[in-house]
């Protein structure tokens, strides 16, 4: 079955949605994007994705083009047209519109674009999560707004490659000795028990999976600060989190191929990880379909 996607108002198959080149996404990478991750057929913190797409449009000065309710109306309509798919990964992206190439903003009367696609949404297996994942450290080469999520992702596909080069699943990047993130995923870390988040600045992405997480230790009694966190720290922590729309709450067993704590998905990881799945089922219950809409 094809695939059907969003493109400028309309509804229609991904081999027949097309751009002109001189969309200032493809010439400049002149654009902002979101994921959404959506379980049996209920967007995951849509409100929450939909408001930091806002904050990415307004960084960059384009208006934003649709409305919350049109935003969520669009996005529920091709969820369930593409019900083929039991989980889905929501694909957003904006960008400056079509108009001859100049690096200034082109007239105020030129329409941003506007794509939505949705593929599987493919979280990681059973088995990944009991054994953990690899990871690299690299310089954060990125620019300094990377809390704008930005489609010019060079940068991040450089380091991406790093990882995929050694056979590690990602690349955490450290700036002046600290740590930012993921080349697309937060990181967390676990030092006696507690729970350290980065704070959230201009070096990284503020992440929606990072708040579920920190909501939930909040709600479970969890100990946890938000705080820098220097490379030292980051390579003695007992524990080392990655998390992400797609990737949910993922071990990091291994770093620079030293180990990590025992090399074994710690206790609180896997406290976490419960507790993420538990919060998701709650979710999904509570939310009533948007057939239609
Ligand atoms: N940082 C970067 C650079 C990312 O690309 C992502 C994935 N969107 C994240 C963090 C995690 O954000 P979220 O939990 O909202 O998916």
């Amino acid at each position: 079955m094809s695939e059907t996607v969003y493109l400028n108002g309309s509804f229609l198959p991904l081999e027949q949605a097309t751009i002109p080149v001189l969309d200032r996404g493809f010439i400049f990478g002149d654009g902002v994007y979101e994921v959404v991750p959506v379980y049996s057929g209920q967007p995951f913190r849509l409100d929450e994705h939909l408001a930091r797409l806002a904050n990415s449009l307004e960084a960059i000065r384009i208006r934003n083009p649709l409305s919350l309710a049109e935003w969520q109306g669009v996005i529920n309509r091709l969820v369930h047209t593409n019900d083929h798919f039991s989980d889905q990964s929501v694909y957003i992206q904006i960008t400056r519109g079509v108009a001859p190439r100049n690096q200034a903003f082109p007239p105020s009367s030129v329409a941003p674009t506007v794509f939505i696609m949705s593929m599987p949404l493919d979280t990681p297996t059973q088995a990944l999560v009991q054994s953990g994942v690899s990871a690299i450290t690299a310089l954060d080469i990125r620019w300094q707004r990377c809390n704008i999520k930005a489609i010019s992702l060079l940068a991040n596909v450089l380091l991406r490659q790093e990882a995929v080069d050694h056979g590690v699943a990602e690349t955490l990047m450290l700036r002046d000795g600290y740590l930012t993130e993921g080349s697309s995923s937060n990181i967390l870390i676990v030092e006696q028990g507690k729970l350290l988040a980065p704070p959230k600045n201009e070096h990284m992405l503020p992440g929606i999976t990072y708040d579920v997480v920190l909501e939930l230790a909040e709600a479970n009694g969890i100990a946890y600060s938000v705080e820098p966190i220097s490379e030292s720290r980051l390579r003695a922590a007992d524990e080392v989190w990655l998390t992400s729309s797609t990737k949910e709450v993922l071990a990091i067993v291994s770093l620079d191929n030293a180990v990590v704590g025992t090399g074994k998905p710690g206790p609180l990881l896997k406290r976490m990880y419960a507790l993420y799945q538990e919060f998701k089922k709650q979710v999904m219950r509570r939310q009533v379909p948007h057939h239609g809409q």
